[in-house]
């Protein structure tokens, strides 16, 4: 209990009624939220949140708080983005402190500028909290660095589908191919044949390494290893657990010493 007393002093911003607070959940283990998450969780009166965001972290909001669930869960269809903003907008009108709790990053591919647009636009004020990306941080706990200086100076995030639900359109697979050893990819699962088949078809090698980490971060995290060429076949048989971030290059060499992320450490599930 020490050093959360010592918190209350930390200068933590105060969360004034009326506002909004975008808050990164990160990939899913508790201990890996941020001091200033913690801090809102802690005040807020409405947590609006997605289906990723796992119960361990919403426990850290007030008993008396009230939790909307916005995200997909259970096959059932998501709400409309348009209620999500509205539900803000208006919670926030009525005096409320809401924190609107996402995966990972809110600004990676996580809809969160949209939202900010719209609490703009309604004058409502509002704050930034930055989450752990599972694109860097769930990488991490597979024991693959998205960067290192012997294998890659770039690296490029993806989406896996756009607005259609399809394999995105706006995409310069050509480019993407060829513009970076490593590539981080987002929501693919789904798609993974087919990005998979543009991605050789622009000449990326097939043998390039391929890495699946499902579930990143939490006790049941599942890690599968293949190549490029291999991926399509592999997803044919729903093998793949999700969530899950996929990372295609020379990166994912480096988890066969790096590996660090033993079921010896899982067991308090705080990450
Ligand atoms: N804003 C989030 C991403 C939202 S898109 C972030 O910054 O991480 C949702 C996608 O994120 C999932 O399809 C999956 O690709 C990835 N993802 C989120 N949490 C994950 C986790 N715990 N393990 C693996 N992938 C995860």
């Amino acid at each position: 209990m020490g050093h959360f007393a010592r918190l209350d002093h930390a200068g933590l911003p105060d969360f004034s009624a009326g506002s909004v607070w975008l808050v990164g959940a990160g990939p899913g283990a508790p201990g890996l939220l941020s001091l200033l998450a913690y801090h809102g969780l802690g005040q807020a009166d409405v947590i609006v949140h997605d289906a990723l965001v796992s119960e361990a972290i919403l426990a850290f909001s007030r008993p008396d708080a009230e939790i909307i669930q916005v995200g997909k869960r259970g096959g059932k269809p998501s709400a409309k983005q348009d209620d999500i903003t509205l539900t803000l907008v208006e919670k926030a009108r009525d005096g409320k402190r809401v924190l609107r709790l996402k995966g990972g990053d809110p600004f990676m591919f996580g809809r969160g500028g949209e939202e900010c647009a719209a609490l703009v636009e309604a004058a409502i004020p509002f704050r930034i909290v930055p989450g752990i990306t599972a694109g860097i941080g769930g990488l991490g706990y597979a024991g693959i660095p998205v960067t290192h200086r012997d294998t890659n100076h770039a690296v490029i995030f993806l989406t896996g589908h756009d607005d259609t639900g399809g394999v995105p359109q706006a995409v310069d697979w050509g480019a993407i191919a060829t513009a970076a050893p490593v590539i981080v990819m987002y929501m693919a699962i789904k798609h993974l044949g087919s990005i998979a088949d543009k991605l050789m078809a622009a000449g990326r090698d097939p043998f390039d390494p391929l890495s699946i980490v499902a579930h990143a971060t939490l006790p049941h995290q599942r890690v599968i290893e293949t190549t490029l060429g291999e991926a399509g076949m592999l997803q044919a048989t729903g093998a793949f657990p999700t969530p899950a971030i996929v990372v295609l290059g020379p990166v994912s060499g480096f988890r066969a010493s790096l590996d660090w992320y033993l079921d010896t450490l899982r067991e308090n599930g705080f990450g």
